[in-house]
């Protein structure tokens, strides 16, 4: 069996070479030919010796989940569908402003947390993603985006935010982490490179510990009887030990507050009593809010919450003293808005043809 080298981190990579018996700067080498350069191909890496192209050649390959689909929306937006095996596909999503080019990657294929609001969970959960397969993402949407473009970094940042409960894939995460992070592959700095949770407590501490960088909480409602319903998970971590990890994390977190995402369901967690209620919760933790409307799917219960309804609710809170933004919807030609993600092909031609996604991004 040939080693995927998608899989390693840059140590993961030195402890092969090793096995190779080859020393760790040829690692780097590599590593920056993969990642920097985007080379697959070992024939092509010139600056190695012939042996050790041959020897790479025998023992190892670079592989990327496959492109089966390719949206480009008329605002430069791009879905990408990917293949990772038979019977799974992911979705990836690059979103261009600006001032920056935010890569929106997921962790699993399915999930477990089955959240009231996202289609995702409805689907249920297939598999963990592996290190190969999440930085195949930014490997890939490099690639792709450098195609026929002058910007040698089209992706400045990069947000854990498409399928899948990161915290819940760690082993598989966390060296693709490493890998954003390495200046000899994507050199991002922790803070543009965000990981989004459902509220995996020891998740959430494990990341601190071997990880750190930005992170955003999926809060979603501003108490436990409201968040038991909407994220089923908080029947196992409740709010106040949610609170507390955020704390905890914030000891070592690169940026100095914690990203609170709240979905706004029309008549379910909008009401300006909500609003007051959260202000008091978020008065224990340095945090940002990220409001972001709700995005319908086939056969979902909720509604989105009205302009106006959003824009009060966003008031209160920064009457509170608290920083709101709202994620913007922009451009209605491709299905990729949060909560949308399925990745399934048959799914993909069933919403396409009914237009009914729109593009959600950071206001
Ligand atoms: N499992 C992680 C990351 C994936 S979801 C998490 O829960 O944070 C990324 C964000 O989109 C989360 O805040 C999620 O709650 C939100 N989301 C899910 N479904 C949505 C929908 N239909 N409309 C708007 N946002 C949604």
């Amino acid at each position: 069996m040939k080693k995927n080298l998608l899989d390693f981190d840059a140590a993961g990579l030195a402890g092969f070479f090793e096995t190779l018996g080859e020393k760790p700067f040829r690692a780097r080498q590599v590593l920056r030919w993969i990642h920097q350069s985007g080379e697959g191909d070992f024939a092509r890496m010139s600056d190695l010796a012939k042996g050790l192209r041959e020897k790479l050649a025998s023992a190892a390959l670079v592989e990327a989940p496959t492109v089966v689909g390719d949206t480009a929306a008329e605002d430069g937006t791009r879905k990408w569908l990917l293949k990772v095996d038979a019977a799974n596909a992911v979705e990836a999503v690059f979103i261009p402003e600006t001032s920056r080019g935010t890569l929106c990657v997921s962790s699993q294929a399915g999930c477990v947390l089955d959240c009231a609001f996202c289609s995702t969970g409805k689907q249920g959960f297939n598999r963990n993603l592996t290190t190969a397969e999440i930085i195949g993402q930014l490997w890939l949407a490099n690639k792709e985006l450098r195609h026929g473009a002058d910007i040698a970094r089209p992706i400045s940042n990069v947000v854990m935010m498409g399928m899948g409960e990161p915290l819940l894939n760690l082993d598989n995460v966390i060296p693709a982490l490493r890998l954003m992070l390495d200046d000899n592959a994507y050199g991002l700095s922790r803070r543009r490179v965000t990981v989004s949770t459902a509220g995996v407590v020891p998740g959430m501490d494990r990341l601190r510990d071997e990880c750190p960088v930005a992170l955003a909480v999926s809060l979603h409602a501003p108490n436990d009887a409201l968040r038991d319903r909407l994220v089923p998970l908080n029947r196992k971590y409740p709010l106040g030990e949610l609170l507390a990890a955020c704390n905890r994390y914030l000891e070592r977190a690169p940026r100095d507050f914690i990203t609170f995402e709240y979905v706004m369901l029309d008549g379910v967690n909008d009401a300006d009593s909500h609003a007051r209620e959260l202000a008091g919760i978020a008065a224990r933790v340095r945090c940002k809010f990220n409001l972001i409307p709700f995005n319908p799917f086939p056969r979902s219960d909720f509604r989105r919450s009205g302009a106006e309804r959003i824009a009060r609710f966003a008031d209160i809170l920064r009457r509170a003293g608290l920083t709101v933004t709202t994620r913007k919807t922009r451009g209605d030609d491709i299905a990729a808005a949060c909560g949308q993600l399925a990745g399934d092909v048959a799914d993909r031609t069933r919403r396409s043809a009914r237009r009914l996604a729109l593009k959600e991004v950071r206001a």
